[in-house]
């Protein structure tokens, strides 16, 4: 699955802690930013992150 975050991202991390393998912070905006696809290992990982994004700002691209 390809997930994509979206600028109403408010940078709390909980996405990068839940999947690092997805998400990451990017220095550059200060936003998180999906640099992976999930793979059947973390997939469900990156759909908790996306569920639980405080902001909404997680979306599957
Ligand atoms: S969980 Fe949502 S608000 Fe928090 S860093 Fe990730 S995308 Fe941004």
């Amino acid at each position: 699955m390809k997930y994509k975050v979206n600028d109403t991202c408010i940078a709390c991390g909980l996405c990068v802690n839940t999947c690092p393998e997805v998400f990451r912070m990017n220095d550059d905006t200060g936003m998180a930013e999906a640099y992976a696809e999930s793979t059947e290992a973390n997939n469900d990982a990156a759909q908790e992150a996306m569920n639980s994004c405080p902001a909404g700002a997680i979306e599957e691209a």
